[in-house]
Formats: C-alpha cells, sequence, structure tokens
C-alpha cells in the first residue's frame, strides 16, 4: 500500500512502528540511548511523504545541519523522491532561513549580518567605549564574559539580576553599567544591521509573535514539526515549537532525559519531562531495546546513569548478542602516555581491518586533545577535530570574509574595520575615521551596492603611508560588484586575495604558505555557491559549536579517526570509541566538586553516560595518574568518581607498561 514498497512493520520494532505511524498528533518518543530514536523520526519523515504529504509542509529539527542533512540522505534514500523542499535544518539555520524574508519587519535588512563571537566582542567592546565606561580600574567584566551573561539572559529569559546573583556575584555591583552595556548592544545591532546567534532564535519568535498574518503562513505552511534531541531545547526553542504547531499540533519530538547536556547554555530538561502536561493527550512511545551496542557495553552505560536521581527509569536490553569485548579501564602514567597508548591500539586495530573512521576519541574539554593531537601527527594517522578551532574561524580566513560582508551590508562596522585596519598604517583611530567618513555617505544606507566603491572611498583620508594600499583595497571593492550585481563568491575572495590579501598575508604571518592553501582552499568551497548572501549565512553558521558542521562541508573533514568533544559527540556512533581524562577532577569537572552542585554532578554523569554509549563494539576508558603543572610539579590523580559506580565484573583493568 506504500508508494514507496518500504515495509515500515518490518524495518521497525514494534514502538518505533507504533509511532511512525500514529497518527497526526502531538507525540513524544522518549527512550535511552541507541534505541532508534533518531531512526524513528526518520522513518516517519519517510512515512508522511508516502501518505502524500508535500515536502513543503514538514519541518525537521535537528541538532546539528550534518544530522539533518544525514537524516534527509537516509529519506532520500528510502523514498526516491525530491525532498530539496523540505525544511531541515538547526533551530539556528531555520530562523535564518525565516528571518532572510522578513527581517526587515524588524528594523534589519534582508541582508543583515549574523555576528559571531569575535564580532560580538568587537561590537561589545566599541559600546563599552560609546558608554564611557572605565574598565581599566575596576574589574568589570570583560566582552567575552558580558555575551555570555547577554546569551544566557536570551536563553533563559531570567533577568540580569538573578543571573548576576546566582552566576556571576562578583559582578553584581556593576549591575547599572552592565544594563546600560546591554541596551547599548541591543541597539548597536540594529545600527550596523547584524545579528548575533541568539537574535536569529529571539527575533524569529519575536517576529511570529507579533506579526499574526505572518505566523498563520508558517503555521500552515508547516503543518509537521519533527525535532530530535529534544531534551536539549531551551525555552525560547520551545516557545517556538509550540507556537509553530498551534494550530495543527502535529508534532514528534524525541528525546532521552539521560542525555540532557547543555544546560550550561540554556537547555532546559523540563522541556521534555513536562511535554505531557503542556500537550495533555500526547501519545508515549518508549522504546527499550538498544540496537548500537554490544550487551558488555550496555551493561555498563546501564550502570553508568543508576546513580542520578532526576530521570525517568528506564533499562535497555541488547539486541544484539555478546561475545565482544568487556569495556577496558587503563590507567597511564601521564598525558603523553595516556596518547601513546591511543594511538597504539588505534594502528594495532587498524592492522586487524577496523577503518579509521570507525574510530572516536572523546574528551570532556577541547584542550585535552592536545597531547592526542601531537602524538596522531608524529605517526601520521588521519584524523579530525570536531571540538577545536575550525577552519572557518581562522584569522586569515575571516579577514577574507570581512571584505565580502562589507560589501553585502554595506552597514556592517565590524568587517569594515576588520578590513581596512588590514592596510599598513592604519590603526584603530584612523579605522574609526574611515568608518565615519563612510557612514555619512548615502551610500552606506542605500538598497544596493554602490556602482563604484572608489569613486566615494578614494576621496577619504588616510595616513600618508597607507594612500597606495588604500586605492588597492578601493579597486578591489570595486571588483566585487558587477554591473548586474555581486560577483560570485568564489571570484570575489580571488579579486580580494590578489588586490590586497596575498600582499598582506605575506608580511604579517611566518606560515604564509599554509595560509596561502587555507585561501585556495575557501575559493574551492565557495564554487558551489553563486549567491553571495547563501554564501556568507554558512560561514557564519559553520563557526558555531550549535550549528556546524553545515552544508556542503569538505568531505575531507569527515576522514580518519574522529576526535570530539562529547557534548558534540551526541546522537553519533562509533565502532570503537576511547574516553579519555577520565581523572577525577578532570572529569567530573573540578570546579563542579567544589561546588558540591548535585544538579551540576548530575548533569556530569549524564555527559558521561553519553560518552559511553557512542560506543559499538570496543570501549577502552583511560586516565593518566599523573598530570604535570608547569608551576607544582606534577600532581596525583584519582580516577574519576563514575568509574566507582561500576560492579568490578563489567570492566576489566588493563595494565600497561610505561613503556608504552
Ligand atoms: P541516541 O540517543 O544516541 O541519539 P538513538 O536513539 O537516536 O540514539 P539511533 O541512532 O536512531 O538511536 O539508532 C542507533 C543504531 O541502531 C543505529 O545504527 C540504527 O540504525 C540502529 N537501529 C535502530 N533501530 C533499529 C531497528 N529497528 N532495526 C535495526 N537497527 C536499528
Ligand atoms: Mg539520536
Amino acid at each position: 500500500e506504500n508508494a514507496s514498497g518500504i515495509d515500515y512493520a518490518a524495518e521497525l520494532n514494534e514502538q518505533q512502528y507504533a509511532a511512525v505511524s500514529s497518527r497526526p498528533g502531538a507525540s513524544l518518543v522518549i527512550a535511552g540511548a541507541g534505541s532508534g530514536k533518531t531512526r524513528t523520526l526518520t522513518y516517519r519523515v519517510a512515512y508522511l511523504l508516502d501518505r502524500g504529504v508535500d515536502p513543503r509542509n514538514i519541518l525537521l529539527l535537528t541538532f546539528t545541519n550534518k544530522a539533518s542533512r544525514e537524516m534527509l540522505e537516509r529519506v532520500r534514500e528510502l523514498i526516491s523522491q525530491d525532498i530539496s523542499d523540505l525544511w531541515g535544518g538547526t533551530f539556528h539555520s531555520i530562523c535564518n532561513r525565516i528571518l532572510r524574508r522578513h527581517a526587515d519587519e524588524l528594523g534589519f535588512t534582508r541582508s543583515f549580518s549574523i555576528l559571531d563571537r569575535d564580532d560580538q566582542k568587537a561590537l561589545l567592546n566599541a559600546v563599552i567605549a560609546d558608554c564611557k565606561i572605565d574598565t581599566q580600574s575596576r574589574r568589570f567584566p570583560k566582552p567575552d564574559v558580558l555575551a555570555s551573561i547577554f546569551s544566557l539572559m536570551e536563553n533563559t529569559k531570567e533577568s540580569l539580576e538573578d543571573i548576576l546573583e546566582v552566576r556571576y556575584p562578583y559582578f553584581e555591583e556593576w549591575l547599572d553599567d552592565i544594563k546600560r552595556v546591554q541596551k547599548g548592544y541591543v541597539q548597536k545591532k540594529l545600527d550596523v544591521n547584524s545579528m548575533d546567534f541568539d537574535d536569529l532564535l529571539v527575533l524569529t519568535l519575536k517576529l511570529l509573535k507579533k506579526d499574526e498574518d505572518l505566523r498563520e503562513l508558517y503555521q500552515k505552511k508547516f503543518k509537521h514539526v519533527l525535532v530530535d534531541e529534544y531534551q536539549d531545547t531551551n525555552i525560547i526553542q520551545c516557545e517556538l515549537i509550540d507556537l509553530l504547531v498551534a494550530k495543527n499540533k502535529s508534532l514528534m519530538v524525541v528525546g532521552d532525559d539521560a542525555q540532557s547536556i547543555y544546560s550550561w547554555r540554556g537547555a532546559n530538561m523540563k522541556n521534555i519531562l513536562r511535554f505531557q502536561d503542556r500537550y495533555p493527550g500526547a501519545a508515549v512511545y518508549k522504546i527499550e531495546t538498544n540496537y548500537r551496542s554490544c550487551p558488555e557495553i550496555l551493561e555498563l552505560s546501564n550502570a553508568a546513569i543508576k546513580a542520578n536521581t532526576e530521570q525517568i527509569p528506564k533499562e535497555l536490553r541488547a539486541h544484539r548478542v555478546g561475545g565482544s569485548m568487556v569495556p577496558a579501564l587503563i590507567p597511564l602514567n601521564d598525558p603523553r602516555t595516556q596518547a601513546e597508548f591511543v594511538t597504539q591500539r588505534i594502528l594495532e586495530l587498524r592492522d586487524e581491518g577496523v577503518e579509521l573512521e570507525e574510530m572516536a576519541i572523546l574528551y570532556r574539554a577541547h584542550y585535552q586533545s592536545m597531547e592526542i593531537q601531537m602524538e596522531m601527527t608524529t605517526r601520521d594517522i588521519p584524523f579530525h577535530i570536531t571540538s577545536g578551532l575550525r577552519f572557518f574561524e581562522q584569522a586569515h580566513i575571516k579577514d577574507v570574509s570581512s571584505f565580502i560582508r562589507f560589501a553585502v551590508n554595506r552597514q556592517d562596522e565590524v568587517s569594515f574595520k576588520r578590513m581596512v585596519s588590514l592596510l599598513p598604517g592604519v590603526g584603530a583611530k584612523s579605522a574609526d575615521n574611515l568608518w565615519k567618513a563612510w557612514v555619512a555617505h548615502p551610500a552606506c544606507r542605500a538598497e544596493s551596492p554602490p556602482q563604484s566603491f572608489s569613486k566615494i572611498m578614494m576621496e577619504f583620508k588616510v595616513p600618508k603611508k597607507s594612500q597606495a594600499h588604500w586605492e588597492q583595497l578601493c579597486y578591489t571593492m570595486d571588483e566585487l560588484v558587477h554591473s548586474d550585481g555581486f560577483a560570485v563568491p568564489s571570484e570575489m575572495i580571488f579579486s580580494i586575495q590578489e588586490g590586497v590579501y596575498d600582499d598582506y598575508m605575506r608580511g604579517s604571518f611566518d606560515n604564509y604558505e599554509n595560509r596561502k592553501q587555507d585561501i585556495e582552499q575557501l575559493m574551492t568551497y565557495a564554487r558551489s555557491y553563486s549567491d553571495v548572501l547563501e554564501f556568507l549565512a554558512q560561514l557564519s553558521l559553520m563557526s558555531s559549536v550549535d550549528s556546524s558542521p553545515t552544508g556542503s562541508k569538505a568531505e575531507k573533514d569527515e576522514e580518519g579517526v574522529t576526535l570530539s568533544s562529547i557534548h558534540q559527540a551526541k546522537g553519533l556512533e562509533w565502532k570503537v570509541v576511547f574516553v579519555v581524562w577520565l581523572a577525577d577532577g578532570m572529569f567530573p569537572n573540578g570546579r563542579i566538586l567544589e561546588s558540591e552542585d548535585l544538579e551540576m554532578l548530575e548533569e556530569e554523569r549524564r555527559l558521561f553516560y553519553v560518552a559511553i554509549t557512542r560506543a559499538k563494539d570496543e570501549l577502552y576508558l583511560t586516565y593518566p595518574m599523573m598530570n604535570p603543572k608547569s608551576y607544582t610539579g606534577e600532581i596525583l590523580q584519582n580516577p574519576s568518581r563514575f568509574l566507582d559506580d561500576f560492579p568490578s565484573d563489567l570492566v576489566e583493568e588493563w595494565v600497561v607498561d610505561s613503556g608504552w
């Protein structure tokens, strides 16, 4: 009876099938790790399409764009139908898409810029200066901290007073000044036609709340809304979903309260725990079979999460049969020997035929990957990192994009200043003067870019020694705009590189050759984009932890062993998983142990649960017994207290020679 010929009942278990084939309405699938929640959601999309639902009427919200890409790819495979009209992605990318159509209603233009953390800091510094706040003689929060405070305000909807009192008591005395900065920041973003990541969500919600027609438009459009990793939604995201489905009430959310690990960013576990209160009569499906892990790993996972008090009790049974390796616990001398052990084991497994792509090394904090990165490089093992500085966050990549961003959004002060500051002899003061000259010109606020930037900008006064470079820059800007609109992104990058940037790079970086390669890579990447707005949005979204990686990110980044923070590994699976740095004070984190905050400790335990449930066949838990500190010598570390929760027969301790 299905057009696609999929035998849903055969490819799913009873509970999964019930959820997939349920009537439209509110439903919640709540189940432990590896039980097929994401699979259920994927099949649900296929099922709806099979029943004749138009792809345009489906909204699929996922935690990363990569996850959405993979799910949609899977759906395409299943039903072989064109689904390019289906909206799938992270909350941020979907909101971006909505705002690109209607931002003018909020006082922005549709070509608004998206601020990343560095841009935010630059803007905040400008605001702090405008507010004439003396940051020298007192401990006023740094822009980075302010950005976090403001973000928390947006994501939790708590007042500034409350946030300072609970999380930043030492800044309470500056409450009034912080308030002024916050107001100034909101205004400044409007002035420079830019939004930060939180704005994407908050402003979409605001827009849909205030404009009834628009709200109805999207409510009609998204007849079916599906959400993965629902346990990590925050209050804004939750409200956004509720608002979108208010009419049709066709909503399926899947999640696992035991994997809620983003409270530090405002995620609220109550969204999932209270789902039935908000949707009375919602259907609830529980899956009790785990398909991912061998029984040995699954038993350990069940034991790992047991000690948490705040959770919906779930016991998972293994679908797979036993006979695999018992998870290994390996104490090692120090971080270096830990790195040596892990890489050595990876090489052995590779010799046994395990693909590098099937292995992952997970850690709590990014810096804990340093020794391993170095060791992997020395031994020539290909790897990619999901938790650290990415390609698109590097200074030279951002320098080049600042030209394009300014060309597209002429009110973008941050990009303009970044761009002109590249010229020799142009400091903060000259940059400011140049900006003032530009703002005074009507071209700054014109709807479309000037036919010739140079005609306008060559008139500006620049320091003498910058004159020749300034002319270069002006001509380069001209090349970014053709008579019929913007040049394509790859051409823009080429012009910038040839016109100004290569010269700058040569004189400014010692690893010029590497960076030149990066720029070339950027050009290659840009070739898949013909629309500059789309290209820029992609760049911005890509440098955020939450939305990255997006779009058609280079294949290459997926090759080799995965090095990842646990947060970034959510929802994924590998044959072999190493969890490193399992020492008390490292994981759980020392600050949390000191604070004796039970809720935080439970979140750490959930994080640990997420880590070990990524493994299908083999799990290695390691920790360094000694931790060298640069000033205090070495300190002795205890194994993580989470390891104490294990009955001794569930793990096997390996004794490894320090001569590894
Ligand atoms: P997590 O909580 O980590 O996000 P999940 O509940 O979303 O996990 P999935 O990633 O959907 O679980 O599934 C885990 C693995 O089990 C996948 O490899 C999936 O293909 C497989 N799987 C799930 N259900 C079934 C099934 N009914 N038959 C065969 N394989 C299944
Ligand atoms: Mg999943």
